[in-house]
């Protein structure tokens, strides 16, 4: 088991914070080095929230699972016309993001998580790694663990054969609080996952935590996942230019998306969407853009550091697993430790099986991607549409 190492993790996001915690619950000397000046947000919005996200905060911060999310009892399909087209009955757990940042972030502390790092190189000594920070500082550790994210600097250097490729479309997501909606739609969406599917296109709508935290029903909020095809050129370039003028790589943040494109999107909702999906979208007031992206490396662990979270794979998000990858990884790489007596050998007797994790989530997210945006055969009675992590299991 390895007892004592000096680690740095990059990163202080949920993947970060949650390898961050784990390390130091074995007694390692864990710091977290954030780039950001400021404690991390995400506009409040959803996470569908597996087993592998909420583990630590259930098992190692005693906490319910029912005070931290929000839970629906049915998966529903609606048809243009606002009828049912399908259901089933199906438990899921859905947080926000802010929700498990905060308790992640409360359970490790500030004291060790150091804002304003942004880390831009590495060198590899024989025995140690050095981290240098943009504001000059450096620091020499046992083990350095990447969790920057899905455009990760680390990624780049470690695996320069490392693919990123636009997959073609783009999740707008916003929120909306229930008590701001007409009443029966707040009812009738509060208790499932609602799913409505058209051409080349899906929309999901489900409850979450209020930004106070309130899992109350009436007090929570229903967020909105919404795909949409645009074509990579000058269709994606022009969406992606926020109202500066700037063209962003991932993400359009809430009210930097020009009017043009909301007017689109809510006109687009009238015509095509369920009544109550297209009242709750328009019921938005600053929608947000995430443009969806894979990622696939061959290599996650290189000596004394390795790559956690989507700085390695990045998938997208029909799975609902990012967060859950995150933390899987951690998890395994604590396990890693406290079964290995040295350092590279515990990344390198970890390194497969997260591999393969991400490989497989990576793909199985590819063909849900194809079924819905481009060949019309989604089946939502095929169980590879669940959320879930792993193929089969959680
Ligand atoms: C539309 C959409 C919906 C999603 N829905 C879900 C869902 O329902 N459930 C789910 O589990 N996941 C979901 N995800 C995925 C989830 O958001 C990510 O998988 C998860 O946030 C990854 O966490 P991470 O810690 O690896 O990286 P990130 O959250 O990207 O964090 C990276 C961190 O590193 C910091 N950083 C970057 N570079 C540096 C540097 N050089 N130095 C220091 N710090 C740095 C950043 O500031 C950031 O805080 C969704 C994603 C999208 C796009």
């Amino acid at each position: 088991m390895v007892t004592s190492a000096r680690v740095a993790v990059v990163g202080g996001s949920l993947g970060g914070l949650t390898a961050a915690l784990l390390l130091r619950d074995l007694g390692l000397d864990v710091t977290v080095y954030e780039r950001s000046a400021i404690e991390l947000e995400q506009f409040g919005a959803g996470i569908g929230f597996l087993p592998d996200s909420s583990r630590y905060l259930v098992e190692r911060c005693g906490l319910e699972l029912d005070s931290v999310s929000t839970k629906t009892s049915a998966i529903r399909y609606l048809r243009r016309d606002g009828s049912v087209d399908f259901e089933r009955e199906h438990t899921y757990y859905f947080s926000s993001w802010n929700d498990v940042y905060r308790h992640l972030l409360d359970a490790f502390g500030r004291e060790r998580y150091l804002l304003g790092h942004e880390a831009i190189g590495r060198t590899e000594n024989p025995d140690s790694v050095t981290v240098a920070f943009s504001n000059g500082t450096e620091q020499e550790v046992d083990l350095l663990v990447c969790a920057d994210g899905i455009t990760s600097r680390f990624r780049s250097e470690l695996v320069p054969t490392m693919k990123r490729e636009y997959a073609g479309y783009v999740a707008w997501r916003g929120m909306v609080p229930e008590s701001a909606i007409d009443q029966e739609v707040a009812a009738h969406l509060g208790d499932a996952l609602t799913y409505g599917i058209f051409a080349n296109s899906h929309i999901l709508v489900y409850p979450i935590p209020a930004l106070d935290g309130s899992v109350e029903v009436g007090k929570r909020l229903l967020n909105i996942v919404w795909y949409r095809n645009y074509a990579p050129g000058p269709d994606v370039e022009d969406l992606m230019t926020d109202i500066h003028g700037e063209r962003r790589e991932v993400s359009l943040h809430p009210g930097s998306v020009r009017d043009v494109h909301v007017e689109e999107m809510r006109a687009t909702a009238k015509a095509r969407l369920a009544p109550s999906l297209a009242h709750v979208v328009c019921a938005v007031e600053q929608p947000f853009i995430q443009a969806v992206f894979d990622i696939t490396i061959d290599r996650m662990a290189f000596g004394r550091t390795c790559i956690i979270g989507d700085a390695g794979f990045a998938a997208r998000p029909h799975a609902a697993a990012g967060t859950a990858k995150a933390a899987a990884n951690g998890w395994a790489l604590a396990e890693a430790l406290e079964t290995a007596d040295e350092i590279p050998e515990a990344l390198a007797a970890w390194e497969p099986g997260q591999v393969e994790l991400g490989r497989q989530l990576v793909e199985r997210t590819q063909r849900l991607g194809r079924r819905s945006q481009v060949e019309q055969s989604w089946d939502p009675r095929d169980d590879e549409t669940l959320f879930r992590l792993r193929p089969e299991g959680p």
